[in-house]
C-alpha cells in the first residue's frame, strides 16, 4: 500500500489497495490525532506514537519505519511495517511524507515463534535458563527492596532423580519432570517468575516481597506437594521428592548471580541433610557455609 501526506494541510492520498485492505482511509502519521480513529492494536498504540512524533520531528533520519498490528477489514489484526520518507523545506522543515505499508504476518509470526522457542524450555512451556535469568535480573534492576519484607528465590532440584530414570526409563523420568513442573507451576502466582534451569533444577522468584514467615510456609507445602509416586504404577512405585534452597533479596544478595550462588548453597545443604526438605540460605551455619561452598566449587571443576 502507497501513500502520501501533504504536512501542511494535512492531506492525505493513498493507493486503492488501503481502501480494499482497512476499508476507510485515516490519517495515519498525524501526531495527537484521536487514536481511536486508527485501528491500531491496544498494545501498539504507545509505539505508533512515537513513530508519529519522529516522522515529524526526526530531520536526522529520512527514512524511518514501525511495526505494528492493524485491525484490517476481515475484523482481523494483522502485522504491518508502515516506511515513511519526510521531505523537508529549505527552512529544514518536514513538509511532504511518502510511505508505504507492508504486510509482514507471516514473517512476523514465525519470528515471534523462533523468539519463543529460544527463550522457553520446550517439554514444560517455562522459561529456559537465560531467560529465567534475564527476567530475574531485569525485575532486580528495577526495584530497590529495602526490607523489612523480602523477595523470595526457590531452587528446587528432585532427589535422586537419576535412579528413576535408571529403574523405570527416560519416558517415566519424562513424564515426573512434566507433573513435577505443573506443581511447581500451581504453587505460584502468574506473576512470580518461574523457570526450568537444568534437567530436574527449577527456580522460583517471587515478585511480591513476602515476610519470612510465608515463604516458610509456602516451601513447607511446595516440598510437601513435590512428593509423589513415580514408576509404573504397580508395587515398585518409588517415591521422588525435591530438596529446595532459598536464597533472599536484599538480605542474602542484590543481584541474580548472588542469589543462585546461594540458593544452591542452602540446595546443596538440604539435600546434605538427607533430601525432602527446604532450607535456608540465611540459616546456614559458617561451616555449612563453607562446605557448600567448596562442594559445588569441586563438582564445577569435574
Ligand atoms: P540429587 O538428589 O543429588 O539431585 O541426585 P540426582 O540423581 O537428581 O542428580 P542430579 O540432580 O545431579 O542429576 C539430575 C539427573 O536428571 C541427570 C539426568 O539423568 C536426569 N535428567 C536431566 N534432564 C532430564 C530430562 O529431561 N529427562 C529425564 N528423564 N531425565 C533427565
Ligand atoms: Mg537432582
Amino acid at each position: 500500500i502507497i501513500f502520501e501526506q501533504t504536512l501542511i494541510s494535512v492531506h492525505v492520498s493513498c493507493s486503492a489497495r488501503w481502501i480494499q485492505t482497512f476499508g476507510k482511509v485515516f490519517n495515519i502519521l498525524e501526531p495527537d490525532t484521536d487514536l481511536s480513529l486508527i485501528p491500531v492494536h491496544e498494545d501498539d498504540k504507545e509505539l505508533l506514537e512515537d513513530f508519529q512524533k519522529n516522522v515529524h520531528h526526526n530531520l536526522h533520519e529520512s527514512k524511518l519505519f514501525v511495526e505494528l498490528r492493524l485491525r484490517d477489514t476481515s475484523g482481523l489484526y494483522h502485522w504491518y511495517r508502515i516506511e515513511a520518507s519526510n521531505l523537508i523545506s529549505s527552512q529544514g522543515k518536514p513538509i511532504y511524507i511518502i510511505g508505504i505499508i507492508t504486510d509482514i504476518d507471516k514473517q512476523k509470526l514465525l519470528e515471534l515463534r523462533l523468539r519463543t522457542q529460544a527463550t522457553r524450555d520446550s517439554a514444560t512451556g517455562m522459561h529456559n535458563k537465560r531467560a529465567t535469568e534475564q527476567a530475574i535480573s531485569r525485575f532486580l534492576g528495577m526495584h530497590n527492596n529495602i526490607g523489612p519484607d523480602v523477595y523470595a528465590m526457590f531452587m528446587i532440584d528432585f532427589d535422586n532423580f537419576k535412579s528413576i530414570n535408571d529403574r523405570f526409563g527416560h519416558a517415566v523420568g519424562d513424564k515426573a519432570i512434566y507433573q513435577m513442573a505443573q506443581i511447581i507451576r500451581r504453587n505460584f502466582r502468574s506473576t512470580d517468575i518461574v523457570g526450568r534451569v537444568g534437567g530436574d533444577e527449577f527456580l522460583v522468584f517471587c515478585t511480591e516481597p513476602m515476610p519470612m514467615e510465608k515463604i516458610r510456609e509456602r516451601a513447607t507445602v511446595l516440598v510437601h506437594q513435590l512428593h509423589l509416586q513415580c514408576g509404573n504404577h504397580d508395587a515398585e512405585d518409588t517415591p521422588l521428592t525435591a530438596s529446595v534452597g532459598i536464597a533472599c533479596n536484599p538480605n542474602d544478595g542484590q543481584n541474580f548471580t548472588d542469589l543462585y550462588k546461594h540458593a544452591d548453597m542452602a540446595t546443596y545443604e538440604a539435600k546434605r541433610r538427607g533430601r525432602n526438605q527446604c532450607v535456608f540460605y540465611a540459616e546456614l551455619t559458617v561451616t555449612e557455609q563453607q562446605n557448600a561452598r567448596d562442594s559445588l566449587l569441586a563438582e564445577e571443576r569435574k
